[in-house]
């Protein structure tokens, strides 16, 4: 019998097919370009693609594309057949060096955000050796960064490798201090992956999920998550069956699917991977995302990723786990067991804490979406409000160094870095806080305000590079002391009295912590285009451009870009809602409404005395309802004919502020209806027969 070892990374062009298929030398070469960033040599790319495509066809592959990230969110390929014309007719295989190189998709139907009016329309994309080439739906995909031939990037990938590059370099500044011999600094990324799966019929049936990905319109079903009866609960057959054949799908492209069980919400579930370098968890991710909605197909599913597909019940996320390590496979995060360790772990530690006080705007902007303002503060998912989450043992710990005292139980002298081995900080998994937006979670940071459709890319290109900055600036201070030691001791202590704020380890849910937050000076971006809105401060384009992660040219695009993308979104939600309302709902609602009014007047007749309490009670409640349906569906309607009035920025605060109110109001009276209308005369599946499914 075939084992998961027999095909697990069949699919992929790994290290062990490198260097089974590549001569030593250009094996090599490769290495030192993927190792250390080094450039290639054009006779090397010819050789590699000569083995990528001899080992591609052998498996069947015709063609091969460029796999890039466009700042859509999701990923985009072009395919070219391997095919080139011989004589007599014949066909020649070939795939040279140059085309794996580079290639040159038409950038002008990608979003740019104004790059494109200003700079030359094309773009190219370009190899990155770092990510492995792989074998989907009979194609060679070779992960590719995209940009314009001015040189912006148009991508997601592009900054988060160079804030890769700029995170590694600044922590070994750190670590040469004190005396390592590790040559790269990594981030790693767990990104742990919500997700619905509902009856593709069902899904068929409905306007709303098919354009906007969520349910628009839709009264609660009697029975929603309040049994608590679904996280961990056992699997539905059909479900179970769905989840060994993705593991299958993903174990063959290398990706290690590791945990999968089922989430709060009835139909949800989670599937998490072992973590790995940023820049592949990122790839494995999207291509995961994929490969959940074709494989759910087979199994007659539709796979929802949408933030929000049911209001009232939980909506999706995706945990962000993220740590550092160091090319020897030191964790930086893992607090050490000698003095040295133990200081350097602390240093780190309050690097994040600074980073993430000093960048809460971005961190909240970069989740920022139409469909996960939906859960930020919305009682289930983190709130809007940023806060880091450290556990008692720390806090204590971070406390004790701030005021010069013992830890308590410990010794009676006070804690002194570089000195005193640390109490041990318990891993501990049971009591953690769900709550909080960003937690530490024994040797690595659960960022957990991710929206379950986000590409990782951006939230980490944010992490890695504040957390550079931070390090610079602790470098800056650290290489000049006299008493090194000291300067650690002093650098931990002043930088956790003056961040200690952002630390809280209560209940992120909860109204008082609104409060509490406020009095702290904490930012709560309610809604995205407040976040957006924060991209551009002085304090971003510098830190931005400080690293070269995006150019200020680069930061307006993006702007730009999001707005826009929230704009489309909730122009489409409205439009599918008018669109529902108007063709369907009100059209049901009426004939049902007649047939009482029809039946009424014949009753009537047969018998006059008798007080038809039943059906005029009920018409009356319907005919109201529908009167209101009615109107609100128009006020929508004129509200969305006015957003030609405006662009940008204020077209994103229109829609929030003036087009999602109309909306849930229109909801109000459209699903009040759906609770009193026949069932046989609903016109699309209800949320009891989406989420209660056999
Ligand atoms: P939980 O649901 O309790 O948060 P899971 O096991 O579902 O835990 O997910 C934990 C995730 O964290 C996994 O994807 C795991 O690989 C990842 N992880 C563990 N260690 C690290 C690390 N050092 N860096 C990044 N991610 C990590
Ligand atoms: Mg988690």
């Amino acid at each position: 019998m075939e084992t998961v070892a027999d095909y697990f990374g069949s699919l992929v062009f790994n290290d062990e097919v490198m260097r089974e298929r590549l001569p030593k030398d250009v094996y090599k070469a490769l290495r030192r370009t993927v190792d250390e960033g080094k450039d290639l040599d054009i006779n090397v790319a010819n050789s590699v693609a000569n083995a990528m495509k001899n080992w591609a066809i052998e498996k069947g592959c015709t063609h091969y594309t460029h796999w890039f990230q466009p700042m859509t969110g999701i990923t985009a390929e072009k395919h070219e057949a391997f095919i080139a014309p011989a004589e007599g007719g014949k066909v020649l295989l070939e795939f040279s060096g140059k085309e794996l190189i580079k290639g040159e998709p038409d950038a002008s139907s990608f979003p740019s955000g104004g790059l494109r009016a200003t700079f030359e329309a094309r773009g190219y994309t370009a190899w990155d050796p770092t990510s492995y080439a792989f074998i989907k739906d009979d194609t060679l995909c070779i992960p590719t960064a995209y940009c314009s031939y001015s040189g912006e990037v148009l991508d997601k990938k592009t900054p988060l490798l160079r804030s890769m590059e700029a995170i590694s370099e600044e922590a070994l500044k750190i670590l040469r201090l004190f005396g390592t011999d590790a040559r790269r600094v990594i981030t790693t990324v767990g990104p742990e992956q919500e997700y619905f799966l509902i009856d593709k019929k069902d899904y068929e049936k409905r306007k709303d999920l098919i354009y906007a990905g969520r349910t628009l319109l839709g009264a609660r079903a009697p029975k929603g998550q309040e049994m608590e009866d679904h996280y961990f609960g056992a699997l539905r057959t059909r479900v179970s069956e769905y989840m060994q054949d993705l593991d299958r799908e993903l174990w063959k492209l290398g990706i290690y699917a590791k945990t999968s069980h089922n989430e709060v919400a009835p139909c949800q579930h989670e599937l998490a991977p072992v973590f790995t370098t940023t820049n592949i968890a990122v790839d494995n991710n999207q291509l995961t995302m994929e490969i959940m909605k074709k494989v759910a197909e087979r199994h007659g599913f539709a796979c929802l990723l949408h933030e929000k597909p049911f209001e009232g019940v939980n909506g999706s996320g995706k945990h962000n786990n993220w740590s550092l390590s160091t090319d020897k496979g030191t964790n930086l995060l893992e607090p050490g067991d000698s003095p040295k360790d133990n200081a350097q772990f602390l240093l780190f530690l309050v690097a994040v804490l600074k980073a993430v006080d000093e960048y809460q705007d971005l961190l909240r902007m970069s989740v920022a979406s139409a469909g996960n303002d939906h859960r930020l503060g919305a009682n289930e998912a983190p709130p809007a409000i940023v806060s880091v989450f450290l556990g008692d043992e720390l806090t204590e710990i971070l406390d004790a160094i701030a005021e010069g005292k013992p830890v308590s139980g410990r010794t009676k002298e006070k804690m002194q870095l570089g000195v005193h081995v640390l109490p041990a900080i318990p891993k501990d998994t049971t009591d953690r806080n769900r709550t909080s937006p960003f937690a530490f979670t024994g040797n690595k940071f659960e960022f957990r305000m991710l929206g379950s459709s986000f590409s990782v890319a951006e939230p980490n290109t944010v992490i890695n590079t504040i957390v550079a900055k931070e390090l610079r600036e602790f470098h800056a201070i650290l290489s000049g002391a006299d008493d090194f030691t000291k300067a650690v001791n002093d650098l931990v202590r002043d930088t956790y009295i003056k961040h200690r704020r952002i630390v809280f380890n209560g209940n992120n849910y909860s109204d008082e912590w609104v409060e509490e937050a406020r009095r702290r000076g904490l930012m709560n971006l309610v809604s995205s285009p407040d976040a957006y809105d924060t991209l551009l401060s002085p304090k971003n384009i510098e830190l931005f451009g400080e690293f070269g992660i995006y150019s200020s040219i680069e930061l307006h695009s993006r702007y730009e870009i999001l707005n826009e993308e929230y704009s489309k979104t909730v122009h489409i939600e409205a439009l599918t809602m008018i669109d529902m309302i108007n063709r369907q709902v009100l059209p049901a609602v009426m004939e049902y409404s007649g047939s009482i009014a029809k039946g009424l007047e014949a009753k009537k007749a047969v018998l006059p005395q008798m007080k038809l309490e039943a059906e005029e009670g009920r018409l009356a409640q319907i005919v109201g309802l529908e009167n209101a349906l009615y109107r609100a569906v128009k006020d929508l309607d004129d509200a969305v004919s006015l957003a030609a009035d405006y662009t940008g920025s204020s077209l994103a605060h229109f829609y929030r502020n003036s087009v999602l109110p109309l909306m849930d109001a229109a909801r109000e009276s459209c699903d009040a209806l759906e609770l009193i209308v026949g069932q046989r005369n609903w016109p699309y599946p209800t949320y009891g027969e989406m989420l209660f499914y056999v």
